[in-house]
């Protein structure tokens, strides 16, 4: 493991600059050489300690681990592996008749020198996802993981330290402060994911550079349930999603909206599928995380008090143990619109329930806000379906199911404005960290040749015949 220092940065930084174009001409093979030992490195080296050092950062679940930070990255190796050798294939594009004479192609070449700045949610698979696609696209990278899980910080150090010389992936540990430090260097990239409010920060120093970003970003995911669907497997499907990881997932389902008449019925199904889940008291099961740290703890737990107090209803729920960070899975109704819970992206297992009486009062409330990272929707009506899609702005939407369109690589993953710009995932995720170049060759003379000053009537009419005709 390497310990970087404040004045160490701007000098790795020159090192891998020095490096980037050598990075840029590896072949596909030498890529997915690499990318295969990251492979060995989450599947088998490094597979224990990672579950180990989750488990001691949020108790994260060994089957959440496996699940949704290794196999996902792992099925994000495979699929660049498989892919690569076309992705960086130059594409020959077609050529307009006025330019005849010529044949014109687009490079895929790598950007340079990337930041990838991640969080602490998923810390594995959203540092090691992006590395995928840095890698594959072959740019050299300065990591910075999340202060918030040190433990995983530190294998993942170790991992790359294994792996890579500095001078091609690099990872620094450390607080806020690495964070910006390492955004007054003229990256090539920055690939970030975070809130909307350090997004905007990133966004703003990059802008001195004209660096170019994604941003994978967050907000309020909401989730309609329509009276079409099966109640039962609706609410059996956004339990899982929402308290997977204690709901402190970007895309889990932030709050529901159910028609009116189903308010009682929608209580009953839940609380029989969350003792399936996690028994009478979840804070026994093995398979319920914990909140990340005391602020977040803090954080969750004045929303509810903020709610409570302006008459929301805590219809499921509603205790916590500060020892443990520990807040059991919550459904509440009536949280009042203007409240911090109504207002802020939530991140942890509170779900805010809204009650409606016709769709249409629902496709206003969302459109009302910032347009989410997901919106979900339980119906099985196909026409109203089409109806929520065409009247709504999202990032993602998965129908009568939540999450797994993160799962499906043939997808960009990202959100849309205040929730993401830009994309990740396959060759998404690839085309962010390249850029196309675009190249056209001149074969013989061309039509553009014969319109050279000086500009006479006959070029003049060349001139309006093209545009006539061509
Ligand atoms: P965050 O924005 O607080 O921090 C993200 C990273 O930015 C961390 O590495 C942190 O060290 C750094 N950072 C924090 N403040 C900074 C500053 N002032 N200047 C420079 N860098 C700074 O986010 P978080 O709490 O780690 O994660 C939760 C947020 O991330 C939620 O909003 C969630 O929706 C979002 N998220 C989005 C996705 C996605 O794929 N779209 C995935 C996971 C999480």
């Amino acid at each position: 493991m390497t310990n970087y220092t404040d004045n160490t940065y701007s000098k790795l930084f020159e090192k891998q600059k020095l490096q980037q174009l050598k990075i840029g001409r590896t072949t596909y093979k030498e890529r997915i050489k690499k990318l295969k030992a990251l492979r060995v490195a989450l599947e088998k080296t490094y597979k224990q300690d990672l579950r180990d050092a989750l488990y001691k950062d949020f108790k994260k679940p060994q089957l959440e681990v496996d699940l949704t930070e290794i196999y996902t990255v792992v099925d994000e190796i495979k699929f660049a592996c498989k892919h690569l050798r076309s992705w960086l294939s130059n594409q020959k594009v077609d050529t307009p008749i006025s330019l005849l004479g010529s044949s014109s192609w687009i490079k895929y070449e790598s950007k340079g020198v990337c930041l990838i700045i991640s969080p602490w949610n998923f810390p594995v698979n959203l540092t090691f996802g992006p590395l995928v696609s840095a890698i594959a696209a072959g740019n050299t990278v300065i990591i910075k993981p999340s202060e918030m899980t040190p433990h995983t910080s530190k294998v993942m150090s170790k991992i790359v330290s294994d792996l890579f010389n500095e001078n091609e992936v690099a990872l620094i540990e450390g607080e806020v402060e690495v964070s910006q430090e390492l955004l007054k260097l003229p990256f090539n990239h920055i690939f970030f994911t975070g809130s909307p409010q350090v997004g905007k920060i990133v966004m703003k120093a990059a802008s001195e550079h004209l660096t170019s970003v994604t941003l994978e970003l967050g907000g309020k995911s909401p989730v309609i349930i329509d009276d079409t669907t099966s109640l039962d497997k609706a609410v059996k499907k956004i339990i899982f999603g929402k308290f997977m990881n204690a709901g402190q997932t970007c895309i889990a389902p932030d709050y529901v909206f159910i028609n009116d008449s189903i308010k009682s019925d929608f209580v009953t199904c839940f609380k029989k599928h969350l003792k399936d889940f996690y028994s009478e008291n979840p804070s026994h099961s093995d398979s319920f995380g914990r909140i990340v740290n005391q602020k977040h703890f803090e954080r969750l737990n004045g929303y509810l008090e903020d709610a409570t107090t302006r008459n929301a209803d805590i219809a499921i729920g509603g205790n916590s143990e500060a020892k443990q960070n520990y807040i059991e899975p919550t459904v509440v109704f009536d949280a009042p619109e203007d409240s911090k819970l109504m207002q802020n992206e939530i991140f942890g297992p509170i779900l805010p329930v809204k009650t409606y009486t016709s769709i249409s009062e629902v496709l206003d409330d969302i459109n009302s806000k910032e347009k989410p990272l997901a919106l979900y929707i339980f119906s099985s009506n196909k026409k109203r379906v089409n109806e929520i899609i065409n009247n709504t702005r999202a990032g993602t939407t998965c129908i009568n199911h939540n999450l797994l369109q993160f799962l499906n690589h043939n997808l960009p993953f990202g959100g849309s404005n205040n929730s993401g710009i830009g994309k990740s995932h396959g060759y998404f995720g690839f085309l962010e960290f390249t850029n196309q170049r675009s190249v056209l060759k001149q074969h013989t003379i061309g039509a553009v040749d014969l319109l050279t000053p000086p500009y006479t009537n006959f070029k003049q009419k060349l001139v309006d015949l093209t545009i006539k005709w061509f």
